[in-house]
């Protein structure tokens, strides 16, 4: 099969729609620990080229490997999450190949004896639930960077920066049970959602704390096999992600389609194309000669351990959902915002705990709160309102202090001053009129000064009712209560 065959000619939604995909995601995710996989060397981004850098994170010869015994918890810790069974006995192998930014020439992962086996993740995609498998977890450490400077001109050059050099990384293998880029997506985001609230990683996508590859084929729908799968490396956003997959879906479909057949290879997403390319096909994929690594004894986890690192367990992000919804009453939808993270979940319980009612709470963090800090380009971690204070505003506003309309304000001026409600409340003037007698003095003013619409009233109109409500809200700004304002034209106007 030659290279332009294996391009996409467009195919239309009518053929897509015979073909169904098969999509497995091997995701890679490094661990929040200190300290490498197995040195002292801090694991902190952004350090100085080669400044956490030692003889056995560069791979020099005679220096020893020594087990991170955080990196083996996270590790457990993400396989508890995702239901994974974790083995009393793995073991760490070495995959032997040569990369310029590989010092040792190999990188050393669990092969054969992977730390966990057999769980699953579940995911909703257009309001249907569904159970993806997952393989396997294992533990690796992670290879250097290159770096390559003034290419295409003459003055070219290539550096390597050995920082990221034995890094702890998880590799969650999922099965083949995707089907659609959407599916796909949910996948990754319960996945990072998971692996976020655990505190294993922090899956900060930029400095590729999480980074995926997929593989995908096609079949007719019905057919009982898969078809032939090819692997799309380094997609590193959910973006590349989703472009990816629906690339390499109608690409492979038009290659069938054509009368091709479908290459085993590994090919590459092309930002800048558009599209996926070959980057080596199976025929000379690397025959990594793993065997187990001499220099570290396999890895044994007693029971026992298991069942500590299961009670150190946070509350996951189904779990905490649900109890959303038992607990608060609040929506599914508000519950799925409010559970997204956990630090915007610890938000709102702090401030339904500051005395907040827990709908109002809600629907404020969910809609207002979130709308300005997206606008701010802000976070929760860094929110400028504290949850007592947001607490102090919506009972206000329950209590009948102000009304809702003029929280929207007040809520504005608290985020962007710090101010307390009740101070930008007193100098805003902004105090719900209740006073019952205030409220007639107005009222019976307008009243005075419309005769003509009082007599329409009497005489059976009773549509006018509402333009004396609205002229006394306005004559308040709005500030009127407004169940005691209906109340006192009701009675002014049937005198
Ligand atoms: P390989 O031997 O090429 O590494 P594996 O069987 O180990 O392949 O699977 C690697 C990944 O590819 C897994 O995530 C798996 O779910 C997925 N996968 C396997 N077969 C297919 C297929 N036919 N189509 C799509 N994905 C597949
Ligand atoms: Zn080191
Ligand atoms: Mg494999």
């Amino acid at each position: 099969m030659s290279r332009t065959a294996q391009e996409a000619p467009r195919v239309t939604p009518e053929v897509m729609a015979r073909y169904e995909a098969v999509i497995g995601l091997e995701v890679h995710s490094q661990l929040q620990t200190l300290t490498k996989t197995f040195c002292g060397c801090s694991t902190k981004f952004g350090a100085a080229p080669n400044s956490n850098t030692c003889p056995v994170c560069l791979g020099l010869p005679g220096a020893l490997p020594v087990p991170n015994a955080k990196a083996l918890e996270l590790a457990q810790r993400a396989s508890l999450a995702i239901h994974c069974t974790i083995q009393g006995r793995s073991r760490f192998a070495r995959k032997n190949y040569f990369y310029p930014d590989l010092p040792k020439g190999y990188q050393i992962s669990m092969y054969e004896l992977p730390l966990s086996t057999g769980g699953w993740v579940e995911i909703e995609v257009e309001g249907e639930k569904k159970r993806i498998g997952i393989t396997r977890l294992h533990m690796e450490d992670d290879a250097g960077k290159s770096l390559h400077e003034g290419f295409p001109d003459s003055d070219r050059w290539s550096y390597i920066d050995f920082n990221r050099c034995g890094v702890p990384l998880i590799e969650i293998v999922s099965e083949p049970d995707l089907r659609t880029p959407a599916e796909a997506y949910a996948y990754l985001t319960k996945l990072k959602q998971i692996l976020e609230y655990t505190e294993v990683s922090d899956c900060n996508m930029e400095e590729g704390s999480l980074r995926c590859d997929a593989n995908v084929s096609v079949r007719l729908r019905g057919a009982a096999k898969f078809g032939t799968k090819a692997e799309v490396k380094n997609l590193n956003s959910f973006r590349y992600l989703s472009h990816a997959l629906e690339y390499e879906i109608e690409r492979q479909i038009g290659v069938l389609e054509s009368g091709g057949t479908i290459t085993q290879e590994t090919r590459l997403w092309s930002v800048a194309a558009g599209r996926t390319e070959p980057m080596r096909s199976k025929e000379f994929a690397h025959d990594y000669r793993y065997f187990p690594d001499p220099d570290l004894l396999p890895v044994s986890v007693s029971q026992a351990r298991i069942e500590e690192v299961r009670r150190s367990m946070p509350e996951l992000p189904d779990a905490k959902l649900a109890r959303f919804l038992s607990e608060y009453g609040i929506t599914t939808y508000d519950a799925g915002v409010l559970t997204a993270t956990r630090s915007l979940a610890d938000y709102f319980e702090a401030t339904v705990r500051a005395g907040a009612p827990a709908k109002g709470a809600a629907n404020w963090i969910s809609v207002e709160l979130l709308r300005r800090l997206n606008d701010a380009g802000r976070d929760i971690a860094n929110c400028p309102l504290a949850p007592g204070a947001l607490a102090e505003l919506l009972r206000k506003i329950e209590k009948g202090e102000i009304t809702a309309a003029s929280g929207k304000k007040v809520f504005a001026q608290m985020f962007e001053t710090g101010k307390s409600a009740a101070a930008i409340i007193a100098s805003e003037g902004l105090a719900q009129i209740t006073d019952t007698s205030a409220i007639e003095r107005i009222a019976r003013e307008i009243v005075a000064k419309n005769p003509d619409n009082v007599a329409k009233y009497r005489g059976g109109n009773e549509g006018v009712f509402k333009f004396f409500v609205g002229q006394v809200m306005r004559e308040t700004r709005g500030q009127a209560n407004p169940q005691i304002v209906n109340e006192v034209v009701k009675r002014i106007l049937t005198e």
